[in-house]
């Protein structure tokens, strides 16, 4: 017995529990991938994408690295995004961080001694930059996850000025790039802002300094039905003789 043979069985285990329950599994699987989506995710282990998104595997292709950046001169990266527009044809890119980031807490960090500390300089320059604003924020947690947010959206800039990206909407294909971020403490993914889907779209988007003074407001999918409840609630004409009661239990209630 080696220590990870704990692994080989939960393997079997696993692929055992896939065909009891589905016998043409494995079959179907390798005929071929068909992803719909392409997740640049973080490596954080908490945080994989087929689990939070509910997808089966075949469903999403993956790229993680640390702190989910997309270094322009990162050949795996760029390799990554051109077999999934071009061969796999997806059509939805999604950068997803997510709160709590060990990477960005490394960027914000005085410790600069390692070959991670070259990964993550980008957001090393971009905090260097805006540390007067960023260090007026009085909770160091509050100010990490706004710096995990402001990231993601400077990933969605860089991803969006790739020429693979430009080549790709100029050539007419429907490309949509999500800005999402998970939520470690509660499970919940929010997206940050509207996808940038055409070179119009991108190059109207605000700059990455004028979203650290102006964020954007996450919004979670039970946010956004609870503000949809409330914007139903708001435009109910009462009929005479209604009695309005008045806490209605859909207060959209703080950002989720
Ligand atoms: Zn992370």
């Amino acid at each position: 017995m080696t220590p990870l043979d704990e692994l080989f069985d939960r393997n079997v285990a696993w692929a055992q529990a896939k065909t009891r329950d589905d016998p043409d599994y494995f079959r179907r699987m390798a005929e071929n991938q068909r992803p719909q989506y392409l997740w640049i995710g973080c490596s954080d282990s908490r945080v994989t994408a087929n689990d939070v998104l509910g997808l089966e595997p075949g469903q999403v292709f993956v790229h993680r690295n640390i702190a989910n950046i997309v270094h322009t001169s990162d050949m795996n990266i760029l390799a990554v995004l051109e077999f999934a527009i071009q061969h796999l044809e997806i059509r939805h890119i999604i950068v997803c961080g997510h709160y709590s980031c060990g990477g960005i807490e490394r960027a914000l960090s005085e410790e600069k001694s390692a070959l991670v500390d070259h990964w993550l300089q980008p957001i090393v320059m971009l905090y260097r930059k805006h540390r007067a604003l960023l260090d007026a924020i009085p909770d160091p947690r509050t100010r990490l996850d706004r710096m995990c947010e402001i990231n993601i959206e400077l990933q969605v800039r860089r991803l969006a000025a790739t020429p693979i990206v430009e080549q790709a909407w100029l050539r007419g294909v429907p490309l949509a790039i999500h800005g999402w971020i998970y939520g470690v403490h509660d499970g919940l993914i929010r997206a940050l802002g509207a996808p940038v889907t055409s070179l119009a779209e991108r190059d109207s988007l605000a700059t990455i300094d004028a979203r650290i003074v102006n964020p954007v407001e996450p919004e979670s999918m039970l946010r956004r039905h609870a503000i949809e409840a409330f914007a139903d609630l708001t435009s109910f004409e009462p009929q005479e003789g209604f009695d309005c009661c008045p806490d209605h239990g859909l207060n959209p209630g703080p950002a989720s």
